[in-house]
């Protein structure tokens, strides 16, 4: 039985910089006319109140988006990403935070495809409301890690794969890695968003171990930390590990980590990676 709900995280550092990789790659593909797909592996309910019962609960978003939500000097690329959860708010009021398939829709055109996995029985719910009806978007009540697979290689052969597991289960961390083989044998070319959190230090050095061993070529990794690492504490950071990412989006991350560290990092505590896992 699935138990994790966005609701309780959305807005919050991790979701920082996974959508602010997530807009960066998306603008990068707008750049042709030729049409593109976007494959969101765990799609989410869409959309989240931040005066929901569960954000109001923990409060993250208050680390994540709310802490950016009033800064000046922000670099270029953290103005867009805030301008752009700002066009799902009354002007200065920050009460909504989309999730990947909204954003993601906010940046497709008409020619490109989003295709949404959502496994649990309320979020698949909440996501087609929120989505509506696009004729551009197909909704698929399914495992994200099995079913991806069928969609693989897409028509358009350009796009980009969004993997944004919750981790619930620990099988997990080898789920992603069997997927990410599985999708690259149909589609080498196409860009490769994974999106992980440290809650055990060892278990991403496995995991960066065993994508230097596989097949992969031009593998970069993006991490941010609030804390200093700790098994005791919950997530001491997140990261995502792009395959196959443009070119321009180690330079944005070498402008817009040591920021988010700075702002977001607990006192003392803030941290950044910025690594290319495999040449290209
Ligand atoms: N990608 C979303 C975003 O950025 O806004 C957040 C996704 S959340 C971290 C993970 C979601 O995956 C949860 O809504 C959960 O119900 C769903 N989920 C868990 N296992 C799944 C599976 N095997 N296939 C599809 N969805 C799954």
């Amino acid at each position: 039985m699935l138990s994790y709900r966005h609701s309780y995280h959305a807005g919050n550092f991790a979701d920082v910089l996974k959508h602010c990789v997530l807009i960066h790659v998306l603008e990068y593909l707008q750049k042709k006319d030729k049409p593109f797909c976007y494959v969101d592996t765990h799609a989410g309910a869409g959309m989240y109140s931040l005066r929901s019962e569960q954000s109001l609960k923990t409060n993250e978003y208050q680390q994540g988006i709310g802490a950016l939500w009033s800064l000046d000097g922000m670099p270029a690329s953290l103005d867009a990403y805030r301008s752009l959860i700002a066009t799902f708010n009354k002007p200065k009021e920050l009460n909504f935070y989309p999730g990947s398939p909204l954003i993601a829709m906010q940046l497709m055109r008409k020619q490109d495809r989003l295709s949404l996995f959502e496994l649990h029985n309320t979020e698949v719910k909440v996501l087609e409301a929120a989505i509506k009806r696009d004729k551009r978007v197909s909704i698929y009540h399914q495992d994200g890690f099995a079913h991806c697979l069928k969609l693989m290689p897409p028509q358009q052969r350009r796009g980009l794969v969004f993997i944004d597991p919750s981790y619930e289960i620990k099988t997990e961390y080898e789920q992603v890695l069997e997927t990410l083989k599985q999708l690259y044998k149909r589609f080498a070319t196409g860009t490769y968003v994974l999106w992980y959190p440290v809650v055990e230090r060892y278990r991403i050095d496995e995991l960066e171990k065993k994508i230097q061993a596989s097949e992969f070529k031009n593998v970069q990794l993006f991490e941010l930390g609030q804390l200093i690492d700790s098994d005791e504490r919950g997530m001491s950071a997140s990261g995502m590990i792009v395959i196959n990412p443009p070119w321009t989006l180690k330079a944005e991350m070498e402008q817009v980590l040591p920021f988010l560290a700075e702002k977001l990092g607990a006192a003392g505590q803030g941290s950044y990676k910025i690594k290319q896992l495999v040449d290209e």
